[in-house]
């Protein structure tokens, strides 16, 4: 290989790379697509805890396939994101049922299962069958922004299809899952969002941010827009052995596979106590405790494209209303926002 660009991030990788993560050199193409999905907005320190017990339950693709989506949902549970679990079990089912439990070795191949992108195909190629394919994730996006100048928000069509042919065109013809592993390390180790450390970096010398001094520009952030404001009333109704109120969400819908309390959602943040006493009375519960709603504090829960806003009432009931189920809090996938909710109220007890 001839010194270049290429040549020099893997000979760094070689000395100064991650070689420690348990997803790398497993040589195991169901390994880097189960990691690849749990990084997609996730730290890796986040992941490790979520991989190791993933594939301790799921040793392959087919133990995977042929578990209850309920315990997957489980496992998944805190790491957010939930179609990326959803996609992930369907894909293990389609790995197994189209590919006969061996994952594809070319990139319109993955791309047709549930959840793979360009992106992770490439990842699936390169890391787990060491052929050659382009990556280009969050952190290859940054590295090529920077290093050759490229303006303009990389999420959009135009920009991203110019990334796009220059990860082809600055792909080696061999070691191409060395060189993919080096550029997403030197996005996340030196090439950071926050103070990049270029004084480290093996491809400084003809970085074009860094010799224009515009590191701090690229990429290019987001277009601000406005998020969408979303409010609820969510019932907390325990029994008396302190199990909770919950139902399974829907097939559709943002928490769907998941339990949660009641909620109500309202068109603003304006409180109507008809439609509150309405909705607990279709409900067979007391309206307890509504006249305090309004001096209670909302809770936001920040999601990406929007912002949601509770208020929390907390019954006690002997049985559950027939849309709803008892169990004690933790037994059953529930979005992470229903555990802010129980401290939620905890603290408001405690004022
Ligand atoms: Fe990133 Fe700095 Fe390296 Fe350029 S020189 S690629 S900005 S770390």
């Amino acid at each position: 290989m001839k010194p270049g660009f290429a040549w020099r991030l893997i000979e760094w990788q070689g000395k100064h790379g991650r070689r420690d993560l348990p997803w790398q050199n497993t040589g195991s193409a169901y390994k880097t697509w189960l990691s690849e999905v749990m990084l997609q907005q996730t730290q890796v320190a986040t992941v490790l805890g979520y991989f190791q017990r993933f594939t301790e339950r799921f040793p392959t693709v087919e133990d995977l396939a042929v578990a209850e989506s309920e315990e997957v949902m489980q496992l998944w549970q805190g790491l957010g994101y939930y179609s990326r679990a959803r996609n992930l079990h369907a894909c293990a089912k389609q790995v197994v049922a189209r590919f006969n439990g061996e994952f594809p070795s070319t990139v319109p191949e993955l791309e047709s299962l549930p959840g793979i992108g360009r992106s992770t195909a490439g990842a699936i190629v390169s890391l787990g069958h060491g052929l050659r394919a382009p990556i280009l994730d969050g952190n290859v996006k940054r590295v090529f922004c920077r290093h050759q100048a490229i303006f303009g928000y990389p999420e959009q069509s135009a920009v991203k299809k110019k990334l796009w042919q220059l990860a082809e065109d600055l792909l080696p013809d061999e070691r191409a899952g060395q060189y993919n592993q080096a550029l997403m390390d030197l996005g996340a180790t030196v090439c950071t969002s926050r103070n990049p450390n270029c004084g480290a970096c093996p491809v400084s010398k003809d970085c074009l941010a860094f010799k224009q001094g515009a590191t701090g520009l690229l990429p290019t952030p987001k277009p601000r827009k406005e998020r969408v404001q979303w409010f609820f009333i969510a019932l907390l109704v325990e029994d008396s052995h302190g199990r909770q109120w919950m139902a399974l969400q829907p097939d559709s819908g943002l928490w769907r596979g998941l339990w949660m309390p009641p909620i109500l959602q309202l068109p603003s943040d304006s409180l109507n106590a008809e439609t509150l006493r309405e909705w607990l009375d279709q409900l067979g519960l007391d309206a307890e405790g509504l006249d305090e709603l309004a001096l209670q504090p909302w809770l936001v829960h920040d999601l990406t494209h929007r912002q949601m806003h509770f208020k929390c009432l907390r019954l006690k009931a002997d049985s559950a209303h027939g849309l709803f189920e008892s169990h004690a809090p933790g037994q059953k996938p529930e979005p992470r926002v229903f555990q802010k909710l129980r401290d939620h109220v905890s603290q408001l007890m405690l004022r």
